[in-house]
């Protein structure tokens, strides 16, 4: 496993943001879209994750980005 390189998700524009934080899964609601708050951004082994709090159940929800979305 390499190290996560942090990435800044305010530097991405305001409606991707948006876009981001409301389209969600979380594991635990077993739901999606139920939106994130506090998204920290990082890259680990080329792959981009966005991780955050579940608006319903504060526990920690990721979303994963793979080469083709970026
Ligand atoms: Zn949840």
């Amino acid at each position: 496993m390499g190290t996560p390189t942090s990435r800044d998700f305010y530097a991405r524009d305001k409606e991707e943001q948006k876009a981001f934080l409301e389209t969600t899964w979380c594991d635990h609601c077993m739901k999606a879209d139920l939106g994130m708050q506090e998204p920290v951004e990082y890259e680990l082994e080329g792959t981009i994750f966005i991780e955050g709090q579940c608006l319903q159940c504060g526990q920690a929800v990721y979303t994963e980005l793979t080469d083709d979305d970026i």
